[in-house]
């Protein structure tokens, strides 16, 4: 039986038919209406499900149900986003109105959550039985795949890997908190990692990876400019693969993964990442003499990561 995969963004909502094997078979979207209640744009999303259905000449007991992953505080026990900062949406009832809508089973997990799961069932993780999922964006997220199962602690509301504190009294997080592995290990961190390095070195070959514009940085400028030598470039990302690998060594010795899947923007730099983090990884965790060393992944479900994941979320 096939299951339906609903992945909520900031701007859209995408949907799709999945397939045990993880195929998308039929796809949809929904571009999200501010100026609509969470309540009006949920009813829509019920909608569209039932026109895609009908289209494929299909009836909801054809399916499994209906999965969906959702950013912000989500309590995937009573379906509800609790809160979501960038939807404006509070206590909204997803799961039940979905299920009105539509007839259908529907079950909800935070994003990344629901990433994991698709990496677990779908993606790179598949063949692991336990995987500790860290993306690096804007922030710094993840998910825990443990024993077979993803792991959704109180409420459903997953962990939170980027708000372990890597540094006490670092640098102030946007959750309140100092020194958290967001404020080092993000893509936000790196650039201003980037940019202090810089205006530090103006002879570094940085400059004219940007041509000489400060705004120009991104994820990739050390990365690509470390490539040519430049000793600054250099050091940004070593010091950036080595809070990271603070990171990664606590996720090691609290779950012993087989393997952690990297994810988000800078998993681009894939080789090139991978290489440096592997090398300090082995060289600093505890206790694995003997057993064989946590695997470092990619994660290779691009676009389709969110879909896959809600879907996922049946498989489990
Ligand atoms: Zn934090």
């Amino acid at each position: 039986m096939n299951y339906i995969g609903i992945d909520i963004g900031g701007t859209s909502i995408k949907g799709g038919i999945v397939t045990p094997e993880g195929k998308i078979i039929e796809r949809f979207v929904l571009p999200i209406h501010h100026e609509l209640t969470g309540e009006q744009i949920i009813s829509q999303l019920g909608d569209m499900i039932n026109e895609t259905l009908a289209k494929m000449g299909t009836k909801p007991s054809d399916y499994l149900g209906i999965g969906v992953g959702c950013p912000g505080s989500i309590n995937s026990e009573t379906g509800c986003c609790d809160f979501s900062n960038n939807l404006n949406w509070h206590y909204l009832p997803i799961v039940k109105i979905l299920k009105e809508k539509t007839g259908m089973d529907a079950r909800i997990a935070n994003d990344a959550n629901a990433a994991m799961a698709g990496e677990a069932k779908f993606g790179v993780g598949k063949s692991y039985h336990n995987l500790v999922l860290v993306t690096l964006g804007t922030g710094v997220g993840g998910g825990l795949y443990l024993n077979d199962h993803l792991y959704v602690g109180n409420e459903g509301k997953g962990a939170e890997l980027g708000h372990i504190i890597v540094q006490m009294d670092g640098l102030p997080c946007t959750c309140g908190l100092r020194g958290c592995l967001e404020t080092y290990a993000s893509v936000t961190a790196l650039i201003r990692q980037t940019k202090e390095a810089m205006e530090a070195h103006p002879e570094s070959k940085m400059w004219d990876y940007v041509e000489h514009d400060i705004n120009k940085v991104d994820g990739k400028t050390a990365f690509e400019t470390s490539k040519q030598g430049d000793e600054t470039a250099l050091a940004v990302v070593d010091r950036y693969e080595n809070y990271l690998t603070v990171g990664l060594v606590n996720f090691c010795n609290l779950f012993r993964p087989d393997a952690i899947v990297l994810g988000g923007g800078l998993s681009n730099q894939r080789d090139y990442l991978i290489q440096g983090l592997e090398k300090k990884l082995q060289a600093t965790h505890y206790g694995f003499t003997g057993t064989p060393a946590v695997k470092l992944l990619v994660s290779n479900l691009g676009n389709d990561a969110g879909i896959l994941g809600a879907a996922a979320l049946y498989l489990d």
